[in-house]
Order: C-alpha cells, then structure tokens, then sequence
C-alpha cells in the first residue's frame, strides 16, 4: 500500500462519516469528529512550529484524545513517539531525549512530570489535554492509572506560548488538511520503544506503510467482517504497538467502534462486554486468566465475542479452551514483536486447521524460517533454531542503533530472538525466549514448557518460571507462583505433581508464592523485575 495512515482516516471519514468510531465512558465520536479533529490538532502543532520528521511524545492512556493526537501529528508531517503514562521521570526523560521529541501532549494530571521533564529536554512546547475534556465529571478509578496514587493532585495549567491547552485548540474553527508530502514506504510514522521486558529500550522505527500493511493482514487474515459492521474492545493500551495496531488502526481502517476501557479492570470489562456487546477483544493471555477466575464470571452475558485474539506472551491451552466456553467466539493465539509492527504469525479462524500450542502460520505476505541455533543454517521440521520473519511490517531499523539494528535486521530478515520450531506442515510453534532459556548442570530448559505444566495444576492461577543461579548446577529452576483465590498449597505439593510429569532436571527447586505478580501495561509477567528481585537478594 502506498497510502499513508492519514489517507485511510480521511477515506473512513468521507464514508462512514455519521458512524460512531469511539465509546468513551459514555461519551460518543463519529469518525467524522475524530478526522476533523486530527485536522485542527494538526494545523495547530503546524502553527506553533511542527515540521516533517519532528517528534512528538503522546503520553495518554486509552481515551479519545488518544486517537486524535496520534493521527494529528501524523496528519502534519510528524513522527508519533508513544510513551506510557506510568513511566518515572526517568524513564520519561531518557525516552524524550532518546527520541528528541519537541512537543509533548499529556494529561493535566501528568502535568508535573511533564514539566519537569520538559526542562531537561529537547522539549519546546506542551499540549495539556484533561480528561473533563470529554467527560463531564472525571471518574475516581481514573486517577491511579495517571499517578500511581489514588488521591490525585488536581493540576491547573495555564496557558502559556509553550503550554497549550488541548480544549482550547480544539475550539478554533474546521481546519482543512495540511499539505505535507509523506512517502509511505519510507517516512517513518512511529517511534515505538520496544517493551522493555528484558533490557534498555530500543525505539523500533515503523514507517507509515508498515503500520498499514499490518493493519491490512490484520482485517484480512484475522477478522474478515465487512467494513463499518464491527465493534472491537480496546483494554490493551495504544501507547503499546499490540493496542495501536490490532485495535486503534484496526478500527480506524475498517471503520469498526473502539470501545474504549483505560485500565484494565475484571469487573468493568465484564460489565462492559455485557452491556455493550463488542465483537472483537483482543488481549493478552493474563487478562483472560483474570476475567476466568473472577468468581461471578457465569452471570455475565459474553456471547457477543466473535474473535479474541491473544498475543504478547504464550497462551496455555486450558486458558484458551476454558475461554471459547464462555464466550461464543474463538481464542486465536497470535504472535509478533515491536519490530515487526507487531503482528507476523496466528492460527486459523475461520478455515483451516487450528493447532492447540502453536502461533499457526505466517500472515499473508509473511516469510518465516527457524535458522538452526548450532549451524545457523536453515532448521529441518521440527529443529528447534531462532525464529525469523520478513514482510512489509518488518521495521526500517532501531532509531539512531545502527549497531543494534545490524545485529537483528540482516538480508530484511528479522532476528526475533525467540527460540520455535516449525512442523512438517509449517505450523510454528514458541519454545521461549534465547535470553530466558536456563541451563542447569549444563541441560537447556525451557521456562514455558516448565509453566505449561504448572499451569495444569488446579489450585495453580498464576506461575513465572526463571533460572537463578546455583553453585552446583550453575542455575537452577525457580517458580513464583500464585494460588487460586481461597486454596492452600505446599511447595511439596507442587513438587510431586510436578516429578510425575517432567524430568527431574526441569523440575523447580524452589517455589516462591505470591500474592501477585508484576505486569507491563499489556498485562506481560516483567521477567526482568522478578530477576531483578533475585539478584539483589544475592
Ligand atoms: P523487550 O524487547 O525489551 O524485551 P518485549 O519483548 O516485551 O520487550 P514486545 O515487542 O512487546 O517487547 O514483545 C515481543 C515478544 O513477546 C516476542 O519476542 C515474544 O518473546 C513474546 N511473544 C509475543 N507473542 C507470543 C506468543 N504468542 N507466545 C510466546 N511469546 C510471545
């Protein structure tokens, strides 16, 4: 596709105008509200200094705003920096200057942060937007999300020539569309910073036609619906590339409603499903364990999920087979990484044979190969090797890492740093990560096949599996484990149900439980913070 994001907007927009594109808390948007009001974010960040290739830092969670300023600064020529609204100072700051973004568009209650920042930045001018911005009255359960507290500092900003105020650009009269020449294949439209699970953020950069083109494959291979017939829920945030991709651009392209949930909350998505009957849920693998463990879960009417698609970390087939009972849809695991825009590989939907455990196939216009981790050659079937992809989503390099770029992006061949293996059929198939692979007494282990089997435990809800190190074994195998709500359970317990089903060489040595355990805003297990833990202990 040679069109760019904008062009798709202004298409929806011209003929879907009247349908509505976003749900809001109650607050409602036709797509021919959220186009004009790109154009008017756009003319402005153009009028107060935007140029071609500039960057600027959207810090929202998921709320109108959200979408209007992404595809306002796209609309005027600029580079979208997503950044998560829970970042420290910083973790904001490294990313601002890491990026050099020049503008800034956040939340009056991100504000403090947001000027701090700006002081020690590149940063020239803020855009403060507020939630009352399209909400009459701001709803309590919002504000941990924006300050990880629960008592919010109310911030009024002033306006100011470096300090803008989002309600007051959006009162200037319609705006016509800026004139800026945008090749799709190779001006970037995103920075987008790699999730940060296992190291130092890296921003993968995402051209306007690799955010197309997956977005495309995504209509084509995982929903097939008619245009402006669908409705998707959007819990996974947009500032994350899994949210923009498969919901917001999604949504956007195909004309469906975005019903939007800024924070991922059991009893809300429940009530939500139920009174507002989305077709689409795309998620994460822990937010469906959540929603099956809630204890009322059978009162709740889910009937109107067609299709969830679960990507970001491996979905255990119980989870999957327990969900399609409640629901009247189908639980499609699906596979991708920031640097391929995100999505490259999913099981079948509608026909052909779906494979429990596998991510299925490559997407249309998708290659894939497992290269031998011995030989570096390519794998025979079944040979477990580094997975690796090329396709039109597959990203231009990391921003300013030529060195990093070279190391996973060779011959357009992305090196995904996860270790599969593909059947005789083309299945493929996630054994784990390379960085998360343990080796004890010299033995290769795999944490996700140690946690597959934990999982079959039935007072098991929640289980991370990691390698710390050991004297005699070099590293050993430690699970964190999260019972079910009300159950008692002893590491001796586990232990033997976990020796009648594995070799002993994988079986955890020791078991930690936990109440809870930490997540990335997508609802992925932070491997690293746990990791972490353990190392300081040493
Ligand atoms: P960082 O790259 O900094 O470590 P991250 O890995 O969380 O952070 P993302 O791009 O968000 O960054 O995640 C991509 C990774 O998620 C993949 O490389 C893979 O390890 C994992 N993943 C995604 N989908 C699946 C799946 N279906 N099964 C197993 N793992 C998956």
């Amino acid at each position: 596709p040679d069109k760019t994001l904008p062009d798709y907007l202004r298409e929806t927009a011209a003929h879907f105008g009247g349908h509505e594109a976003i749900y809001f808390l109650g607050k409602t948007l036709t797509f021919r509200e959220v186009y004009e009001q790109a154009l008017i974010l756009a003319n402005y960040l153009q009028q107060i200094g935007l140029q071609k290739g500039d960057r600027v830092s959207i810090m929202l969670p998921n709320c109108p705003q959200a979408v209007i300023s992404y595809y306002g600064v796209l609309f005027a020529g600029g580079i979208v920096v997503q950044t998560n609204p829970l970042y420290t100072e910083h973790e904001l700051e490294y990313q601002l200057n890491d990026s050099g973004a020049t503008m800034l568009i956040t939340l009056d209650m991100l504000y403090p942060k947001a000027a701090k920042a700006k002081a020690k930045t590149n940063v020239k001018h803020l855009i403060i937007t507020s939630m009352k911005d399209y909400l009459p009255t701001v709803k309590k359960w919002l504000y941990p999300l924006m300050q990880r507290k629960q008592q919010p500092v109310m911030v009024k900003v002033e306006e100011r020539s470096d300090q803008h105020l989002f309600s007051k650009i959006m009162a200037q009269p319609n705006a016509t569309e800026p004139s800026v020449e945008i090749n799709s294949a190779e001006d970037i439209a995103l920075l987008q910073y790699t999730g940060g699970t296992t190291g130092v953020p890296k921003a993968a950069m995402l051209t306007h036609r690799n955010l197309i083109a997956n977005t495309l494959m995504c209509a084509h291979w995982m929903y097939r619906c008619d245009k402006g017939t669908e409705s998707i829920l959007g819990i996974l945030p947009f500032f994350h590339v899994y949210g923009m991709t498969t919901v917001m651009n999604l949504a956007i392209v195909q004309a469906y409603k975005m019903i939007l949930l800024p924070k991922f909350d059991v009893e809300a998505t429940l009530k939500t499903i139920e009174k507002l009957r989305p077709t689409m849920f795309p998620g994460a693998p822990t937010m469906y364990i959540a929603l099956l463990n809630h204890p009322d879960l059978a009162r709740y009417d889910l009937s109107s999920i067609k299709v969830c698609i679960s990507g970001s970390a491996p979905l255990p087939v119980e989870v999957q087979e327990k969900f399609e009972k409640v629901t009247s849809g189908k639980l499609i695991e699906g596979y991708g990484l920031t640097e391929a825009s995100p999505v490259t590989h999913s099981n079948f939907v509608w026909d052909g044979e779906r494979v429990k455990g596998s991510i299925g196939v490559p997407w249309p216009d998708t290659e894939a190969k497992i290269i031998s981790l011995e030989t570096g050659e390519e794998a025979k079937a079944n040979e477990i090797g580094e997975l690796v992809v090329r396709g039109p989503q597959v990203m231009k390099g990391y921003w300013n890492q030529p060195h990093e770029t070279e190391n996973v992006l060779r011959d357009g061949w992305l090196y995904t740093g996860d270790v599969g293996y593909m059947d005789e059929r083309g299945y493929f198939y996630i054994v784990d990560r390379k960085k998360d692979m343990i080796i004890a007494s010299g033995y290769n282990i795999y944490p996700r096949e140690v946690e597959e089997v934990l999982y079959q435990h039935p007072k098991v809800q929640e289980v991370v599996v990691v390698g710390v190190p050991d004297e005699y074994r070099g590293e050993t195998v430690k699970a964190f484990v999260v019972l079910k709500q009300g159950q008692q359970c002893t590491a001796e317990e586990l232990d033997q149900f976990m020796r009648s089903r594995l070799a002993a060489y994988k079986v955890p040595r020791i078991y930690e439980f936990r109440t809870e355990i930490p997540k990335t805003a997508v609802g992925k297990i932070l491997r690293r913070a746990l990791l972490g833990e353990e190392r300081k202990k040493e």
